[in-house]
Parts: C-alpha cells; sequence; structure tokens
C-alpha cells in the first residue's frame, strides 16, 4: 500500500492537543552541533541512553575529558559500580551517540569523550524522553489517520511535527504519534521540499511567526510558496493554530504578497503566495503590528 501523503492543511485545522504542565527542554537544530554534552544526571542523557552501564561509563568519560581514563580504569570503575555490560559493549552503544576516540596518553590506551557522534542525523539527536512520548501518545490515535493501535492494530512512533533540520525541537507541541504509513508520507512530503532545506530552516529560525513567514517568502526570491510550507514554517518555534492571519499580519508591516489558488494539483485547492515587497523589521514585531492594526481601525469611516 502507498501511504498517501499527509494534508499539512488538515493537521494545521487539529491543534495537538496540550494538556502538558511544565515545558519540556528545549534543544534547537542549528545549534545542535554546539549543543552542549548532557550532564551526566540529566534526564536529556537518560533519553538518548537507556541503559544503565552505558550512562555510568558517560559519567566517567564525561567527567575525565582532560585526563582520560584507560580501558582499565573504566572497566574497573564499571564493576565496582556492579555495572552488568562489558567494557566493549558500553563503549560501542555509547559511540552511537558520541565521539569517544581512543587515544595514546603517557604510552597508554585512554578512552577521551570529544563531543556528539556526527553520523547520526540531527533528529536522533533531539531526544524524546519516555515522560515526552506518553504525552505525545495520549491522544490516542495516529494524528494524521486517527487510526489507533486497540482498534486497527497499528504501531504509533511519536516524531517531531517540525522536522529538527528545519528547527522543530522536542516541545510538547511539536511532537505527535503516527501510525507507520502516516509516518512514511510525511517522510515523503518533507523530501519534496529537500532542495529548499537551507533556506527554509535559516527561515524558521527567528522567533516570531511573522517574521519566519516574511524570511521564507524572501527566501524564495519572488517565487510561489505553497502555503503548507508557509504552515509549517510558520509553526517552527510554537504551533500557530492560525498561520493565515500571521500571513496577513506581514500587511500591517508594509509588506506587500500575492495569492494564487490552483485547483489542478491533486484532491484539494493548493493556496500559493508570493512577496510583491518586503519592508524591514520593526525591533518589536507584534507591537509594530498591533498600533498599525489600530490607526486602520480608527481611520475607518463609521
Ligand atoms: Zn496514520
Amino acid at each position: 500500500m502507498v501511504p498517501r501523503v499527509p494534508d499539512y492543511q488538515l493537521i494545521l485545522a487539529v491543534p495537538p492537543r496540550t494538556c502538558l504542565e511544565g515545558r519540556a527542554g528545549r534543544a534547537t537544530v542549528d545549534s545542535m552541533a554546539d549543543t552542549p554534552l548532557p550532564e551526566p544526571e540529566s534526564e536529556r542523557l537518560a533519553a538518548l541512553v537507556g541503559n544503565g552501564s552505558l550512562r555510568l561509563a558517560y559519567g566517567l568519560l564525561y567527567r575525565r575529558r582532560n585526563h582520560p581514563p584507560t580501558e582499565q580504569e573504566m572497566s574497573f570503575f564499571l564493576a565496582t559500580a556492579s555495572a552488568e555490560t562489558p567494557f566493549d559493549q558500553v563503549l560501542r552503544g555509547l559511540r552511537e551517540y558520541f565521539d569517544i576516540a581512543a587515544v595514546t596518553l603517557d604510552g597508554q590506551r585512554r578512552y577521551r569523550l570529544l563531543g556528539w557522534a556526527g553520523r547520526h542525523s540531527k533528529s536522533e539527536l533531539v531526544p524524546i524522553s519516555p515522560r515526552l512520548r506518553v504525552q505525545a501518545l495520549a491522544r490516542g490515535g495516529c494524528a494524521l489517520c486517527g487510526r489507533t493501535p486497540g482498534q486497527h492494530g497499528v504501531v504509533l512512533e511519536v516524531g517531531l511535527r517540525v522536522p529538527p533540520e528545519w528547527g522543530g525541537t522536542n516541545d510538547p507541541e511539536n511532537l505527535w504519534g503516527l501510525c507507520e504509513d502516516c509516518d512514511s508520507g510525511w517522510r515523503q512530503y518533507l523530501q519534496t521540499y529537500a532542495p529548499y532545506a537551507d533556506r527554509i530552516s535559516r527561515a524558521a529560525n527567528y522567533p516570531e511567526p511573522q517574521r519566519r513567514i516574511g524570511e521564507l517568502l524572501k527566501a524564495f526570491d519572488g517565487a510561489w510558496v505553497p502555503s503548507d510550507l508557509i504552515g509549517i514554517v510558520a509553526s517552527a518555534k510554537e504551533f500557530q493554530e492560525d498561520y493565515q492571519r500571521r500571513i496577513r499580519d506581514l500587511r500591517f508591516l508594509g509588506w506587500e504578497y500575492k495569492q494564487e489558488k490552483r485547483y489542478n494539483e491533486g484532491a484539494r485547492v493548493k493556496v500559493y503566495y508570493r512577496l510583491v515587497r518586503s519592508a524591514r523589521w520593526p525591533d518589536n514585531i507584534p507591537a509594530a503590528i498591533a498600533a498599525e492594526e489600530r490607526k486602520r481601525r480608527q481611520l475607518k469611516p463609521l
């Protein structure tokens, strides 16, 4: 069965349920390479590395980054802590996530923790703790097709709605549970935007939704941008229930754009936007929009 490509318009129409207290730690993707390594006792580490022996060994490597331990010291340490996993397995497990170099210092082979393992995709390095996983699955069914494990026998996988490559974080609002069909459909859908990944992630990084949208339109240099892509980028930092309104906000800032509806691209009407004129961003974007809105309302004839 070929999974259908999820309809982003529909997804945006159904905001994720967020009955969550507290916010999870954020790990934005652009900064991932520079993201500090997790502290040994942290939830971040536990979310990445479940195995207790691995976490213990990581703690030793982390604390002794400047004076790397030898294999003997590591093995002794693990045995003292009654760790069950042997050293070579521990090392292999940790190297899945971390760059651990074998170096010869003082005539001895030592292990130095250097940073994150490069071969891992950024998405794997945005940790989703068991607690976040449970919260994301609380709605019961697949976030796109609604099928449930109980009734339809589907397996739900928790993933990021806005992908990490575009600035999506492990914020609860950005997590959802998808069945395998929808998950692979969603990946295919995102893949169609892969050629624009750099431009998209730059735009997605701004704190204000209006600016994310404006910069995205600018990045496409006057070419038509599909509205569902705008919806994703608008929601990159926090979910936007009404991203069309955020597009309209740009008009209060002196921006001009054109809108076009296309009826020949599949089952539903597709809307595209194209930038005509941009303007300089004010220091306080929400305040500037509110002020302009007030002004225009007062000018309206009664
Ligand atoms: Zn599904």
